[in-house]
C-alpha cells in the first residue's frame, strides 16, 4: 500500500501551485485540513500529484464530495493524517468524481449514509470516477438502522478503478456490501480490479439483498464487465444465498477465500466467466457451499473445498438446469461448463441438476467435468444426480473411497492426504487430478489494513461473572442493569417481581436455583425485550403471567421491531399462567426483526393463550421472516391454545436458507385445537423426531419455494389428526 506524501502536511495553508509554468512541472503539494470548509476549498485548486490529507479526529455528518483529474503515475489523492485516525461518522458518506483520483486510510463508523451509498465511484449521474482507487479503507458496522432500508456500501461505478486493501465488516442492513453498477451509456466494460480486501461478518439478512458482492445486474447480462475478483478474505458472510452474486460476462474470480461462509459463489447471470485457484474452507459450518453453475461457457477450475456443509443450490458444486429459451432474468442453460482440476473433500453435497422443475427444464450441454479430485473420509458420496447428466462429458476424475454410481468417468481409488502449502490437504502420489500442486492462498493478515481489527470480540453468553440477586420487588431488574456483557445473574429461591419491561442488547443469563423454585412475575406486557445484538439464556425458574395486564402484545418476551442478530436460550424452565387476555405469548416477534437462534431446552409450559413461539409478522410474502433457527427439545406443552409454534416465511424467492426448525422428544398436550399444535408456513428445513401429540391440532407444514425438506420420524398422534403437509415428508427410522 502507497503512504501518502506527508513532508508538508503540517502546513495547514494551501500553498498556489498554479500561476507559473506548465502543469507538468508544477511540484506535488499537500495540503491539510481540519473541516469541511476548508476541505472544499482546497479540492477546488487540485493538481496532479497533489495530497489532500484530513486532520486526525473525528469528522462527523460530513459526506466528502472528493473531484479531481489527476494523472497517470501522479494521481491526486486524499488520505488520513494517521492512518486509522481519521473517523467519519454520523451521517457521512464519499463520492469521487474524476480521473486518476486515490482515496487511502479513512474509517467510517459510528453511523450510517445518509443516500443509498457510503462509498461511491460517482458524484453524479453523469460525473464518475476512472482509472481511480479506494485503498486502505475501513467500513465497520455503518449500517442503517432500519434493516430493511437498502443501501449498496461500495458502488464501482465508471471503468478502470481499483478497490483494494479495504476491510468491510458488520453491514446489517439490505443491500450490497459492494455492487458494481453497469451503464450501456457511458460503457459496459468495466475492467475494474478488487483485490487484497477483507469482506468480514454480514450476519443473515433474512431476505434476498444480503449479497457481499455482486457484478451487474440481469439486465446487462448478456455483457462483459471484465471485472477481476482476486486474493479477497471473505470471513463469516451470511446474508444471503449468494456471498457473490456473478450478473455480467467475461469476470475473473482467482485466489479469494471463503472462510466459514453461507453461500456460495454464483454465476447467477453472464458468459465466460473464470473461477479460478480460490479456496472455500467451511469447516462443516452449515450452508456453507462452493460454485453455483448457470448460463454458457463458464470455466471452474482450480478451486480447493473442504468442509462445505451446503446443500442443494448452496452445494460445493451446483450445476444447474435451466429455462429454455430463458429471460435474461430467469435461468440460463448451462452450456459449455467446464470444471476442471478442483478438490473436494469432505463436503456434504454436489448437486448436479439443482432446480429442475417444471420451468427450468434444459439440461446442461456441451460441458466437461474433468480431472476432478472428491474425496470424503467418511465414505459418504456427496454426489446427488437430480436431472439429466448426459450433456457433460465425464472423464478422469477420482472419487475416494470409491466412485460413485450415479455418473460415468469417475473412477475410485484410495487417496491418502496430506497436509501440504498452505494448509490445503493433497493427495499422495497421484499427479493431474484436483488442484495443482502450488496451489496456496492469500493470508489473511494480507487483506484489508494492518491498523484496524478485522473482528470486534463480543461477549458470549456466561463469558462473564456471577452477579447475585435475592428475592424481592425489582432486584432482579436491578442485577440485570449492574451485569456486565456475558454475566449471569443467579437467583436464590423466592419470588421477583418486575415492574419494567427489561430490555437485553448483550449478553445475559438469568439462573434460578438447581434445587428451589425462583419464580419471576411481571407487571408489565412484556418481562424482556430483546434488541439487536442481545443474548439472553433463561435456566431454572419459573415465569408466571399472572399479573400481567390484559393488553393486546402480552408476551413474556418480546423482539423489538427490526431486532435482529439477538438470540435467546431457555432451559429447564416452566412458563404458566398465561391467561390475562386471549393471545399471551411466550415469545413473540416484532415485524422486521429476525432471531439468530431461539432455542428452548427441557421447557415447560402450562396453560397459555397464544403462542410458545409466535414468528409470524413478515406476512408481506417477501421472503422475509422473523427467525432463522429455532430448536425445541425435549420440552412439554399443555393446553396453549395455539399453535404452539407458529413460524411464516411468505413468498417464492430463494435467496434464503431459514427459517430452520429442529423439533425432537416434545410432547403437545391439549394444545392447537384450533390453528394447528405446529403451523410452518415456508419453513426450509424441519427435522421433527420422537415428538408427541395428545388431543391437540394437525400438525402443519406447508411448502412454498425452493426445496424445502420435511424430516417426520418417530412422532405418535393421539386423538390428533395427521400431518397436513404439501410435502411428502422425507420418513426416518428412529
Ligand atoms: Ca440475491
Amino acid at each position: 500500500m502507497s503512504k501518502p506524501d506527508l513532508k508538508r502536511s503540517f502546513l495547514a495553508l494551501w500553498v498556489v501551485a498554479a500561476g507559473g509554468g506548465s502543469p507538468s512541472l508544477v511540484q506535488a503539494e499537500s495540503a491539510l485540513v481540519r473541516a469541511p470548509a476548508e476541505f472544499a476549498s482546497a479540492v477546488a485548486r487540485l493538481q496532479p500529484g497533489d495530497t489532500l490529507t484530513l486532520a486526525d479526529g473525528e469528522w462527523r455528518d460530513f459526506q466528502i464530495v472528493f473531484t479531481g483529474k489527476g494523472a497517470e503515475g501522479r494521481p491526486i489523492t486524499l488520505t488520513a493524517q494517521t492512518p486509522g485516525k481519521v473517523i467519519l461518522t454520523g451521517r457521512s458518506n464519499l463520492s469521487l468524481a474524476g480521473e486518476h483520483l486515490v482515496v487511502s486510510n479513512l474509517v467510517f463508523r459510528d453511523g450510517w449514509s445518509p443516500t443509498g451509498e457510503v462509498l461511491s465511484f460517482r458524484k453524479s449521474r453523469t460525473e464518475r470516477a476512472n482509472y481511480s482507487r479506494v485503498t486502505g479503507v475501513v467500513i465497520d458496522g455503518f449500517s442503517k438502522p432500519d434493516r430493511a432500508e437498502s443501501d449498496n456500501w461500495v458502488a464501482l461505478y465508471g471503468h478502470h478503478n481499483r478497490f483494494d486493501h479495504n476491510q468491510l465488516t458488520g453491514k446489517t442492513n439490505a443491500g450490497t456490501t459492494l455492487v458494481v453498477i453497469r451503464d450501456a451509456v457511458q460503457g459496459l466494460e468495466n475492467r475494474h480490479a478488487i483485490d487484497h480486501n477483507y469482506f468480514g461478518r454480514r450476519p443473515v439478512l433474512g431476505s434476498n439483498g444480503g449479497e457481499t458482492i455482486r457484478v451487474g445486474t440481469s439486465h446487462d447480462s448478456t455483457s462483459d464487465s471484465f471485472t477481476t475478483v482476486s486474493d479477497n478474505w471473505f470471513e463469516h458472510c451470511a446474508g444471503e444465498v449468494e456471498i457473490v452474486s456473478n450478473k455480467s460476462g467475461g469476470n475473473i474470480y482467482r485466489g479469494n477465500v471463503f472462510f466459514e461462509s453461507q453461500g456460495a459463489l454464483v454465476l447467477r447471470h453472464g458468459d465466460g466467466n473464470l473461477v479460478e485457484g480460490n479456496v472455500f474452507l467451511g469447516n462443516g459450518l452449515p450452508n456453507t457451499g462452493g460454485v453455483r453453475v448457470i448460463n454458457r461457457r463458464n470455466t471452474v477450475s482450480d478451486n480447493y473445498m473442504e468442509g462445505l456443509a451446503g446443500a442443494n443450490f448452496g452445494s460445493a458444486l451446483t450445476i444447474m438446469y435451466g429455462v429454455p429459451n430463458s429471460p435474461v432474468n430467469r435461468y440460463v442453460q448451462v452450456d459449455g461448463a467446464v470444471i476442471e482440476n478442483n478438490t473436494l473433500v469432505d463436503t456434504r453435497e454436489m448437486s448436479f441438476g439443482a432446480g429442475m422443475d417444471a420451468e427450468r427444464s434444459a439440461a446442461p450441454i456441451n460441458s466437461r467435468f474433468a480431472r476432478n479430485l472428491i474425496v470424503n473420509r467418511d465414505g459418504r458420496d456427496p454426489i446427488l444426480v437430480k436431472g439429466d447428466m448426459s450433456g457433460v462429458t465425464f472423464t478422469g476424475n477420482v472419487q475416494a473411497p470409491m466412485a460413485t454410481k450415479a455418473l460415468p468417468g469417475v473412477e475410485g481409488h484410495k487417496v491418502v492426504l496430506e497436509r501440504g502449502k498452505g494448509q490445503l490437504l493433497r493427495p499422495k502420489g497421484l499427479k493431474g487430478v484436483g488442484v495443482r500442486a502450488d496451489l496456496t492462498y492469500v493470508a489473511r493478515e494480507d487483506t484489508g489494513v494492518s491498523w484496524y481489527p478485522k473482528t470486534t470480540p463480543i461477549a458470549a453468553l456466561d463469558s462473564g461473572s456471577v452477579v447475585n440477586a435475592a428475592p424481592g420487588e425489582d432486584t432482579l431488574t436491578r442485577a440485570i442493569a449492574a451485569a456486565r456483557p456475558g454475566d449471569r445473574v443467579a437467583l436464590q429461591a423466592g419470588v421477583y417481581i418486575v415492574n419494567q419491561v427489561i430490555g437485553v442488547s448483550r449478553a445475559v443469563t438469568v439462573e434460578g436455583p438447581a434445587n428451589g423454585r425462583a419464580e419471576i412475575q411481571f407487571a408489565r406486557p412484556n418481562l424482556f425485550e430483546m434488541a439487536s445484538g442481545g443474548a439472553l439464556r433463561l435456566s431454572h425458574v419459573t415465569i408466571s403471567g399472572a399479573l400481567a395486564p390484559d393488553v393486546a402484545g402480552a408476551a413474556v418476551i418480546r423482539a423489538g421491531q427490526g431486532a435482529a442478530q439477538y438470540q435467546l436460550v431457555v432451559e429447564d424452565s416452566t412458563f404458566q399462567d398465561l391467561t390475562v387476555n386471549r393471545s399471551f405469548n411466550v415469545f413473540a416477534a416484532a415485524p422486521g426483526s429476525l432471531a439468530d437462534r431461539i432455542r428452548l431446552e427441557r421447557v415447560t409450559v402450562d396453560k397459555v393463550t397464544g403462542s410458545v413461539i409466535a414468528a409470524h409478522t413478515e406476512t408481506a410474502d417477501m421472503g422475509t421472516y422473523n427467525a432463522e433457527v429455532v430448536e425445541v427439545i425435549d420440552s412439554t406443552f399443555r393446553d396453549v391454545t395455539g399453535p404452539v409454534l407458529d413460524l411464516y416465511r411468505g413468498g417464492t424467492d430463494e435467496s434464503t436458507f431459514g427459517p430452520r426448525l429442529t423439533l425432537t422428544g416434545s410432547t403437545f398436550e391439549r394444545s392447537g385445537k384450533d390453528g394447528g399444535a405446529i403451523r410452518l408456513y415456508g419453513v426450509q428445513r424441519t427435522q421433527a423426531r420422537g415428538n408427541r401429540f395428545v388431543d391437540s391440532g394437525a400438525p402443519t407444514f406447508y411448502r412454498r419455494v425452493g426445496a424445502p425438506e420435511l424430516v417426520w420420524g418417530g412422532n405418535t398422534l393421539e386423538k390428533t389428526p395427521d400431518l397436513v403437509t404439501n410435502v411428502p415428508p422425507l420418513e426416518v427410522a428412529q
